[in-house]
């Protein structure tokens, strides 16, 4: 198992691209907790030849430049608007999907993730490498069982498209080939509208259930993944155990309404950390790797 960062030098470079959504009003409150926390770990993670086994890129309506910087000039502003209605969220899902198509070397992997996820990156790549990656995969965790709607792609009337979709806010990935598969109808830069314009020919369309249309109507069925979460599961409830094997992890704040992991008194370092992610990653920092490093 590996566990600390020198621990993946046996990997390939570009192993998986990460993008994350954003929007102006959270870069604040949100991005900043992720840029300063999972993603600049992820980014110190070095594959074969030094080169970096995961690389992340984030889509918001506006530049920041601390974090741009951070991520390799990967801070990318979308032509979308900037709303949380669906069909603008299917217009950001569907630019996140052409900031991987866009890279000069695809990734083996690509994942999904929103800003207020922490992701466990050495869970995330456990999961990922316990996988056949020469296969079409999506990997995600469902909320809602099976869905079918009319077949609005290939124009047959009668049509269904049957699928379970991962559930945005925990994260989903699907494999390189899969990615090709899909493109032609989720990225915008083969002349058509991409997801968003699947999403407008089914209106109320959410951008996760959008990308589970796509891969249904493709019969790539999604892989359940148990360990990621999001905050329509009840968070206080996963065991010390469970947050440690999590590859994904939440949270809502509405109000005096609050959805968060629940990390024993010795682990909440920080007493203004409202979202625990902090007490999180000192929680999950591995201990042992600097001190491996000086005795060798
Ligand atoms: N989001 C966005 N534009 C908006 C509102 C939200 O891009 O106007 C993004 C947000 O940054 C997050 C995702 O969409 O990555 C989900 O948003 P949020 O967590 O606020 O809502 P949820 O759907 O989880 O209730
Ligand atoms: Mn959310």
């Amino acid at each position: 198992q590996r566990r600390c960062p020198s621990d993946f030098a046996d990997i390939e470079g570009d192993f998986l691209f990460v993008t994350v959504k954003t929007t102006k009003q959270y870069h604040r409150l949100r991005l900043n907790l992720i840029a300063s926390t999972w993603i600049s770990d992820a980014l110190l993670l070095k594959g074969r030849n030094d080169k970096p086994v995961v690389k992340v890129a984030i889509l918001s309506d506006a530049v920041d430049d601390f974090v741009n910087t951070m991520i390799g000039g990967r801070m990318v502003k979308s032509r979308c608007p900037s709303s949380h209605n669906k069909t603008d969220l299917c217009c950001k899902q569907a630019a996140e999907f052409d900031l991987y198509y866009g890279e000069p070397k695809l990734a083996k992997w690509y994942c999904h993730f929103d800003d207020d996820n922490y992701v466990n990156m050495y869970q995330l790549l456990a999961e990922l490498e316990r996988h056949d990656a020469s296969k079409p995969l999506y990997l995600g965790k469902s909320s809602r069982g099976m869905v079918k709607l009319k077949d609005v792609i290939s124009g047959n009337e009668k049509g269904r498209v049957a699928f379970q979709f991962g559930t945005g806010g925990a994260g989903f990935c699907l494999t390189r080939v899969a990615m090709k598969q899909i493109k032609p109808k989720v990225s915008r830069t083969t002349g058509g509208l991409g997801l968003e314009g699947l999403c407008r020919k089914l209106p109320g369309l959410s951008d996760d259930v959008a990308v589970g249309y796509v891969t249904g109507f493709y019969k790539i069925g999604l892989t359940q993944v148990p360990t990621m979460h999001s905050h329509l599961e009840k968070l206080s409830a996963l065991s010390q155990d469970d947050i440690r094997k999590a590859i994904s992890l939440s949270y809502t704040r509405y109000k005096s309404y609050e959805n968060t992991i629940q990390l024993s008194a010795f682990h909440n370092v920080t007493p203004s950390d409202p979202t625990r992610f902090l007490s999180l990653h000192a929680f999950l920092k591995p201990k042992e790797c600097s001190r491996r490093k000086r005795a060798k």
